[in-house]
């Protein structure tokens, strides 16, 4: 297992940019498998469910940033809140603010993503252009003292459309360069751009992604 889980690593680190960084996405992975891939000098694991996160935080390396990728519910925030090194789905106001809290309470700074509903399923989760334009227009984005706003990340359509797929993450770069004018243009955290996953970060890449998230490519289907 270890042996392909290596060579999986091996070629995505060669494929991918310098100035793009691979989250290795490790739901339901054992312990064992996120081991060999910290053996080998990867340092960001995503993980989409809160009480994997922490189970697994207990048992690996303090080294590891622990990335939460999946929707998170705001009665969870706490448990995550003295580690999480960044959650990618910030996707209301009310969890804004209960991350932004639960920073304070542990006297940190918390890295956060503003999700974007960018895919064509109803399923998916995030803000769109208007919503966040509303919050930050009342409420200006520093007055979450407790939070670092570090970009933005959209999970494109799951579709076989190419062309429909591209558009999406086209759109992602627009948002973000749009926020990153109107409001954090003197922010020097606000970079990222989170998209991309196993079957389609090469796409990604080609426009605009700073952030990849990357799963079954590299431990193997779930
Ligand atoms: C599972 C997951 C991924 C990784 O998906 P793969 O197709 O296995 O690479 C990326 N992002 C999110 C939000 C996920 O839940």
């Amino acid at each position: 297992m270890s042996k392909v889980i290596l060579e999986n690593f091996k070629e995505i680190q060669l494929a991918i940019p310098d100035h793009v960084k691979l989250v290795a996405v490790s739901k339901t992975k054992p312990i064992e498998a996120i081991q060999v891939l910290h053996d080998a000098g990867q340092r960001i694991f995503g993980e989409n469910r809160v009480q994997e996160l922490v189970e697994k935080h207990e048992l690996l390396p303090e080294d590891i940033k622990w990335h939460l990728i999946g929707h998170l519910q705001r009665n969870k925030v706490k448990y995550i809140a003295p580690f999480v090194d960044m959650i990618h789905s910030i996707d209301s106001e009310r969890l804004l603010d209960e991350v932004n809290s639960q920073a304070e309470k542990n006297n940190r700074k918390i890295k956060v993503l503003l999700q974007f509903f960018i895919a064509t399923e109803e399923t998916k989760f995030g803000f769109d252009w208007n919503e966040i334009n509303e919050l930050f227009s009342i409420r200006n984005p520093e007055i979450f003292e407790s939070i670092e706003f570090c970009g933005v990340m959209g999970m494109a359509s799951f579709s076989n459309n190419q062309n429909q797929v591209r558009n999406e993450f086209k759109k992602l770069k627009q948002i973000f360069d749009q926020l990153k004018q109107t409001y954090f243009s003197s922010s020097s955290s606000f970079l990222e751009i989170s998209m991309g996953m196993s079957g389609d970060y090469q796409m990604a890449i080609d426009e605009g992604s700073t952030m990849i998230r990357v799963g079954s490519s590299l431990f193997g289907s779930r």
